[in-house]
């Protein structure tokens, strides 16, 4: 049985690491300040947005949250975006996605303002990242990341196999194992969706990071004994809870368990720790733009 890795104590952690940073730069007059934009009646990105504001005001961090009506012109967006570049107060922000369909996406993230693009979606970001000079890591691949080191996971020579090649998880995750940095030095391989015999692949990792989308699709039989496994996957399925649904992951826990040495669990795993590091990224982010130096953990 592996040891479950506990992603609601590493999050804590990094929170309370972030506190003497928030601490600082609020005495010097500068809280740091996310803003969140809305523009779907979606209830999952509701969700996801109302509980960034929550931890926001858990660590003292100042949230602006922006609705913006979905049947609304884009310019709206674009407006809301204009002001949020230009704000003093608002260090770093994001637009939940998905915007609607008459919203060009690709102009939407080009158009936050790389220093306060806490997604670290921009291109301008994306570019710093693959270069090694990462202003933002995407919060989910940075969480895992975090979470590896929190757990001694050596990740220098291992073989690392990423299975998904998504702008904000497959691909920054595979950026950040692969650097010549502290937490990367693996030798990855990315999977995806024609990845021909990809148990074969999984099979010769030492460390597996599931971010499919696909419930339960990486079973004990595809992992090597001993290996560490990362599960992103969120995914909702119908299930006779209250609410009608479960959370699971793109691992299926049960097997692999028996085949891992360590491994996250749905909920409790990278979940929290994306959210850990939305707030991470807003701190570095009021640090840089106010020229005020803090720790950050
Ligand atoms: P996505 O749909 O954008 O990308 C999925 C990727 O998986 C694609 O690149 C596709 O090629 C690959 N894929 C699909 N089916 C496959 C298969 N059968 N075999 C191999 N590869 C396959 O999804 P995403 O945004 O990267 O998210 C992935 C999962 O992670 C989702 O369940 C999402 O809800 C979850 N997620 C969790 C967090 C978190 O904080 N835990 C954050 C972001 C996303």
């Amino acid at each position: 049985m592996a040891t479950d890795i506990d992603g609601n104590a590493v999050a804590s952690d990094v929170r309370d690491g972030l506190q003497d940073a928030i601490d600082t730069l609020a005495d010097a007059g500068h809280r740091p300040g996310l803003a969140t934009v809305l523009m779907s009646d979606d209830p999952a990105s509701e969700t996801y947005v109302s509980m960034k504001q929550r931890d926001c005001e858990e660590v003292g961090i100042e949230g602006v949250h922006v609705e913006i009506d979905p049947e609304a012109p884009a310019e709206e967006l674009f407006d809301a975006i204009d002001d949020l570049n230009a704000r003093d107060d608002v260090h770093g922000y994001l637009v939940q996605m998905p915007v609607p369909d008459h919203v060009d996406k690709r102009r939407v993230i080009r158009s936050v303002a790389p220093e306060k693009d806490v997604d670290g979606f921009h291109p301008e970001n994306v570019g710093r990242l693959v270069a090694g000079d990462a202003r933002f890591k995407p919060c989910t691949p940075h969480g895992v990341q975090k979470l590896l080191e929190a757990y001694d996971v050596e990740t220098e020579g291992a073989d690392a196999v990423v299975v998904g090649r998504s702008e904000i998880v497959g691909k920054p995750m595979a950026n950040l194992l692969v650097q010549k940095a502290p937490g990367g030095n693996a030798t990855t391989t990315v999977c995806h969706s024609r990845t021909d015999d990809l148990a074969a692949k999984t099979r010769e990792a030492d460390i597996v990071v599931a971010a499919a989308g696909v419930p339960e699709m990486i079973t004990g039989d595809m992992l090597s004994e001993g290996s560490v496994v990362v599960d992103v996957g969120i995914n909702r399925v119908d299930a006779d809870t209250e609410k009608g649904y479960e959370l699971i992951g793109d691992v299926d826990y049960d097997s692999a368990t028996e085949q891992a040495s360590l491994i996250t669990p749905v909920p409790g795993g990278v979940g929290p720790m994306t959210r850990a590091m939305l707030l991470w990224n807003t701190v570095k982010a009021a640090s840089e733009q106010t020229g005020v130096d803090v720790d950050l953990p």
